[in-house]
């Protein structure tokens, strides 16, 4: 198995539905983001463990989740959740410049070592914080992509969506969230609902609380 038979089980199933995300997806070979002992699983549509209890998604969330984001070549992104860097990379591959916000240090350290075989690491920016107050030096931004589930729709985060822009999170508890599309049009948000998820939880101010 290799890249390419991800991408084409992700195209067969209709999880990949635009030549452009395709594209995205073949440049990036989700074999870089899993761990060696791990990389026979990486062209499975599977999540998979990548250490300190947190999860690379399965293809199929992450393309529905880029699909429903509409990334445009001019957008400058917003991700909560490095983990891998997998979903950095593929953002960056569709948009102009990706900030993501990883909490867990060693995490993003992995995800930096892993973004070096990233071919978009350029537009890449990554960050060690609590991505629930999203990141304001850079905002207002087009696209928000959220990786983990929030109790709720962060605040700075709504402060932080462009006029025009989109937003992709899920929400809900700590274990089952729905994922929810948000849009802001004239200052007003409108919302809509893709689904029921399952993410690891959104840890911080804005998120859940660790017991
Ligand atoms: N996008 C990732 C990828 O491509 O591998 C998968 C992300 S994983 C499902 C969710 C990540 O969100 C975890 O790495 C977790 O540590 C991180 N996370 C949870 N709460 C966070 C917060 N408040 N700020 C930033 N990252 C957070």
């Amino acid at each position: 198995m290799e890249n390419k038979d991800l991408v084409n089980l992700l195209v067969r199933k209709k999880y990949i539905t635009s030549e452009r995300i395709k594209e995205a997806f073949l440049s990036v070979d989700r074999g870089n983001f899993v761990r060696e002992n791990l990389r026979d699983m990486a062209y499975y549509d599977e999540p998979l463990p990548i250490g300190y209890k947190q999860t690379i998604s399965a293809p199929s969330i992450v393309a529905v989740m880029i699909t429903l984001l509409n990334v445009e070549p001019s957008n400058k992104i917003l991700e909560i959740g490095t983990g891998s860097g997998y979903n950095a990379c593929l953002l960056a591959a569709l948009g102009k410049k990706v900030y993501t916000i990883e909490r867990i240090p060693e995490l993003r350290k992995q995800a930096l070592e892993n973004l070096k075989k990233c071919k978009h690491r350029e537009k890449v920016v990554s960050l060690l914080g609590d991505g629930s107050k999203g990141y304001p030096p850079e905002a207002p931004y087009d696209r928000i992509l959220v990786t983990c589930g929030a109790p709720d729709i962060p605040q700075p985060l709504i402060r932080q969506l462009a006029e025009g822009g989109r937003m992709v999170i899920p929400v809900g508890s700590m274990m089952f969230q729905e994922l929810y599309i948000i849009e802001k049009k004239n200052s007003e948000i409108k919302k809509k609902i893709w689904g029921d998820v399952a993410f690891v939880p959104m840890i911080g101010t804005y998120g859940h609380r660790w017991a």
